[in-house]
């Protein structure tokens, strides 16, 4: 588990912070504008008769409950009886405002975000649901929330976390899901008369690094499909520092391409050769070399 569990629940509150017996129909994500950990999220909650309250704060060590599943919480901003507030489960991201509200993500966050993704798999397991019950703030009331992950047009992305996450628990797997960068781009349809897409060129020799990175010197223009990426500095590892998202669109011309860490990798160079970056393309297995599907294109 990448996270505990806390049970913080105080029922004395439960007449200002939830005083209806739900029978819960789907699950909203938020984020908490707030740099403040999942306990103290609870415990101002629960200090706080303002009529304002959530399910569960979730940070990056530990999963926080302040009201049980079977009684509302108002978190939807969709009025006294409205259908977030009245039958969803809501769940708060925490540590979303360490970078500001411009969408920057602090390591702390992003980890808060994949524990998230990780619980929200485990409530939908739990209640037979598939992650269509997984909704965001936004569709109740339009408020601009999870601010985070809207900014960094992560909503899918999000959601395919969660997808990954439900995968591995139904097939009984004790390890989460493990992390990528991206999914693979949505299927486009295909138009007959299109010719083949462009391959990428993988002739020449790939040799393989002291930290198991197989290189193979290559070159080439790619450009990022209809999802962003997060690149990284230095090398081909998704615990490599963030060199920030490529968005849609976003191309690259590339001097070589990796295999490690579950993802073919190119490599990139930002200014002539002093600072190399790393953008992850596709999955890939180490055990069986198969690949996954292209997330961008090769011109
Ligand atoms: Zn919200």
């Amino acid at each position: 588990m990448a996270y505990k569990i806390v049970n913080q629940m105080n029922p004395s509150m439960y007449t200002y912070n939830a005083p209806y017996s739900m029978n819960p129909i789907e699950i909203c994500i938020h984020n908490t504008a707030n740099t403040a950990t999942a306990r103290n999220e609870v415990a101002y909650m629960n200090r706080t008769a303002n009529y304002t309250s959530y399910h569960v704060a979730i940070d990056d060590k530990e999963a926080v409950q302040a009201i049980p599943f079977n009684r509302n919480a108002f978190a939807a901003g969709d009025g006294a009886n409205g259908r977030g507030n009245r039958r969803a489960i809501h769940i708060e991201i925490c540590y979303s405002l360490d970078g500001g509200n411009n969408g920057h993500q602090s390591a702390r966050y992003l980890k808060a975000e994949e524990n998230a993704a990780l619980y929200t798999a485990h409530v939908l397991h739990q209640y037979g649901w598939g992650v269509d019950k997984v909704k965001k703030h936004q569709d109740y009331s339009g408020k601009y929330c999870p601010h985070v992950i809207l900014a960094n047009g992560k909503w899918q992305w999000f959601k395919n976390r969660v997808q990954a996450h439900l995968n591995a628990i139904k097939k009984g797997s004790a390890a989460p899901a493990k992390p990528v960068a991206k999914k693979p781009a949505k299927k486009t349809t295909a138009k007959p008369a299109a010719k083949p897409a462009k391959k990428a060129s993988t002739k020449g020799k790939w040799t393989t690094n002291k930290y198991g990175t197989q290189y193979l010197k290559t070159s080439g223009t790619w450009v990022n499909g209809s999802e962003p990426v997060m690149t990284r500095f230095h090398s081909p590892f998704q615990s490599a520092t963030q060199g920030g998202w490529a968005r849609p669109g976003y191309k690259v011309n590339y001097t070589g391409m990796c295999r490690q860490d579950g993802h073919i990798w190119l490599e990139y160079t930002l200014d002539k050769g002093k600072t190399y970056k790393y953008i992850p393309v596709k999955t890939w297995n180490s055990k069986t070399g198969a690949v996954g599907k292209d997330w961008g294109s090769w011109k």
